[in-house]
């Protein structure tokens, strides 16, 4: 016999298990070499290795080996059929296995009639059909064969043998007394069975639902964005209603009232939540923000404006003068088809201001757009809509920015804009600026006609140059030039003292910056036509005094000349003076630039060589051709000179404007290289207190130039009493404040020989 460890066989059952306990090896072998019949007993204690007979159910089955297979590390694979069900009387452990003394009495046998029989079949049967469903280790096709069996005994034999039954569980069949009780014991414990298993099921169910929970809260989440979204599409209704009423209020014409309500309707069909629908609805908020008719009052009180203006700004007479004009103009006429004024001049001067000045004069909103570096037509006239991103160009957006439609548009640095690829800048300000077109200005993100024939145009440039001819000419331009020192001195005093003192939170009381000290600041540490750096370098003196009375307790703060290096540092800037004594090939010239004007000192010298002209300090090529004319011209007076015939074929000359990082251009530097080359030439000196500027043509004759207030001023500043000027020039000279010109004289020439009489400091 073999003591079995959790397995119980039936009957007619066929399966396979491994043994590996010596004993029951040995009993298999002898088994096989008589007549392969074995019996198998279950222990009811699977962890006994040497079980008697206590530890042995009372019944076990009789088998058959069918196969035995050597398996690695002494396992032993039998293959058996259960025979007959036998009790077991006793065990004797002898030749090294177990010896079964078995009782195989029959069982009894069952005794009831056909149709109890067929009751309790039938009974079975669907006891199994429903088991089937709850689990699903008992499959289909084995529930098939089973109900095919149809007879009680067979069916409930069959049935304890293939259900998946436990070892406990088969053990009982086994021992039942017969095969009613079998039938009674396999239909409990099915019973009992699928209860377990619909329990089980149900606390599965919880477990689940347990689990679910999580799972919940992501559906609730989920089913929330779903309600926003719905509630979102209400939003997106009440805000289409919204914009609806707003536009019945705009103060403008139906047709564009009609074009918003018809992108509102637009808006309704859209996603609550779709990009499309930001769009959409900046878009129409861009509308409804525009100001198409709403205007508002201007001020027609001149007497109001020019006091503004005075009020605001120091000195400018001539440019208040000539805004008032205007603007009479303008209240006469009542039309917008004024010219637009432009205000020229270098960086600081105040055009801004001035421009802002006038719109507070008049009551005007006031808008300010720049067009420094704008390149793209479309910064101008907007982007389609169809583009990703697209915006009102900059005119659009400073009317939406001003919110009326006759604010004052002041139009930053017209001279910046540039046209490339991307379209001509140029030609969409034209139609901006064009009386004619600009009632209908079309932009291309706002679709429908703008207005601007109210709009008060100014702009500014440092540069008429720059400024393309067809825009200049639309425009009036009014130049606003360099203030000479004692114009920043009052500058100083009256605005922008003031207006930084406020803007670092002081009192007037606390901080004093006496006339000498200011004048310290406007020679010493600015360099500029206008005021902006003084006006930063006061702001650094507030900056400091306010730490000072912070920190010190100071109750006020007194910058004076002595003390202004404590402020600002040392001195950034002097001023080129004139030479201590006269030179040969030594002139000094005037030059303008867009920041001011300057003194330009030329030096040539010569020597002996192949008769070539080098020029150095970057120069441009109209002052390079200008500096041939000179060298030519000199060349022409060889006889009146006395100089060598061959002097020019001999030797080189190099004319050198020092400075040279910085590139210089434009003819005004004739004369004073013609000058220089004589000078060099027939070694005659050059006074030193004077200065000159002109442009020379091939006989000498001498032609006027511009920016002459400018370079006045440089030459006062560098110590210069005698300024040589083009007699042509002679009637700007009119137009510039006599202060400029104190203490300096002014000689008006026609021709190079004028000059030289004047400059030369030895006539030859
Ligand atoms: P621009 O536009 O010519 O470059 P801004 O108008 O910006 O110069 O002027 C720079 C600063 O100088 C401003 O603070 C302005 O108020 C001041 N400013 C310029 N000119 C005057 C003036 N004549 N009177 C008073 N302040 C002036």
């Amino acid at each position: 016999m073999i003591p079995m460890r959790g397995l119980t066989v039936l009957p007619t059952m066929v399966l396979h298990f491994d043994i590996s306990r010596d004993k029951s090896i040995k009993a298999v072998e002898a088994a096989m070499a008589e007549d392969q019949m074995i019996f198998l007993v279950t222990q009811q204690n699977p962890d006994d290795n040497n079980p008697g007979l206590r530890n042995l159910y009372n019944f076990g089955v009789s088998a058959r080996i069918r196969n035995v297979a050597k398996l690695p590390k002494n396992i032993v694979r039998v293959m058996v059929e259960g025979v007959e069900r036998g009790r077991l009387i006793g065990v004797e452990d002898y030749d090294g296995y177990l010896h079964a003394s078995v009782d195989f009495a029959r069982e009894r046998e069952v005794e009831y009639d056909e149709i109890t029989r067929l009751a309790m079949t039938r009974g079975l049967e669907e006891l199994l059909k429903r088991y089937s469903q709850l689990n699903q280790k008992f499959g289909k096709e084995m529930l098939r064969q089973l109900l095919e069996l149809g007879d009680f005994e067979k069916l409930t034999m069959a049935a304890c043998v293939h259900l998946p039954l436990r070892c406990e569980q088969r053990q009982a069949l086994l021992e039942a007394e017969d095969m009613v009780e079998r039938y009674e014991r396999l239909c409990t414990m099915l019973v009992r069975e699928m209860e377990v298993i619909q329990i089980q099921g149900e606390i599965q169910q919880k477990v689940r639902e347990r689990v679910d929970k999580n799972q919940r809260e992501y559906v609730l989440r989920e089913q929330a964005k779903l309600i926003q979204e719905e509630l979102g599409e209400d939003t997106q209704l009440s805000d289409a209603n919204g914009y609806d009423e707003q536009a019945e209020q705009l103060c403008a014409s139906d047709e564009v009232k009609e074009k918003i309500h018809k992108e509102v309707q637009r808006l309704r069909g859209l996603g609550g939540s779709s990009a499309e629908s930001a769009v959409q609805r900046n878009y129409i908020e861009t509308l409804l923000e525009l100001p198409w008719d709403k205007v508002s009052e201007d001020s027609h009180d001149l007497k109001r404006a020019a006091k503004i203006l005075d009020e605001d700004h120091y000195g400018l007479e001539k440019v208040k003068e000539r805004v008032l004009e205007f603007l009479a103009v303008r209240s006469l006429t009542k039309k917008g088809d004024s010219p637009i004024l432009c205000l020229v001049g270098p960086p600081g001067t105040g055009k801004t201001s001035v421009a802002r000045s006038i719109a507070r004069a008049l009551d005007k909103k006031y808008v300010r757009i720049s067009l420094g570096g704008v390149r793209d037509e479309a910064e101008i006239r907007g982007h389609r809509r169809t583009y990703v991103g697209a915006m009102p160009g900059r005119i659009a957006a400073g009317m939406r920015q001003a919110g009326v439609k006759n604010p004052l548009m002041l139009i930053d640095e017209v001279d910046k804009v540039s046209s490339d690829y991307r379209g001509d800048t140029s030609a969409a300000l034209l139609e901006v600026f064009d009386s004619e077109q600009n009632c209908k200005f079309r932009d291309h993100y706002v679709e429908l006609p703008i207005d601007l024939s109210e709009v008060l145009f100014i702009a500014t440039a440092n540069d008429t140059q720059t400024i393309p001819r067809p825009l200049l000419d639309r425009m009036e331009v009014i130049e606003i030039s360099g203030y000479t020192a004692n114009e920043k001195l009052h500058i100083a005093k009256r605005h922008l003292l003031k207006k930084q003192i406020e803007r670092n939170g002081l009192k007037k009381s606390q901080l004093e910056i006496t006339k000498p000290a200011l004048e310290g600041i406007i020679s010493g540490y600015t360099k500029e036509a206008g005021v902006r750096q003084l006006e930063r370098r006061i702001g650094q003196i507030c900056r400091k005094a306010a730490r000072e009375i912070l920190e010190d307790g100071s109750k006020s703060v007194r910058v004076s000349g002595k003390n202004l290096e404590k402020y600002l540092g040392r001195k950034r800037y002097t001023y080129q003076k004139k030479n201590a004594q006269n030179e040969i090939g030594i002139v000094r010239g005037l030059a303008w630039t867009s920041v001011g004007g300057d003194t330009l000192e030329i030096e040539v010298n010569t020597m002996p060589g192949k008769g070539e002209l080098v020029l150095t300090g970057q120069l441009g090529d109209v002052m390079k051709e200008s500096a041939q004319a000179a060298v030519s011209y000199v060349r022409s007076l060889g006889e009146q000179y006395d100089i060598d015939a061959e002097f020019f074929a001999k030797n080189d000359i190099h004319v050198h404007i020092p400075e040279g990082a910085v590139p210089k251009d434009g003819p005004s530097a004739g004369i004073t290289m013609a000058t220089a080359i004589l000078s060099a030439v027939v070694q005659i000196p050059v006074r030193a207190d004077v200065a000159m500027t002109g442009e020379i043509t091939l006989r000498g004759r001498v032609l006027a130039i511009g920016g002459l207030k400018e370079k006045l001023l440089a030459a006062k500043q560098a110590g210069i009493t005698t300024v040589i000027v083009p007699e042509e020039n002679r009637a700007d000279i009119a137009e510039i404040d006599k202060e400029v010109t104190e203490g300096m004289e002014l000689v008006y020439v026609r021709t190079m020989p004028e000059v030289l009489e004047v400059a030369l400091a030895v006539r030859a």
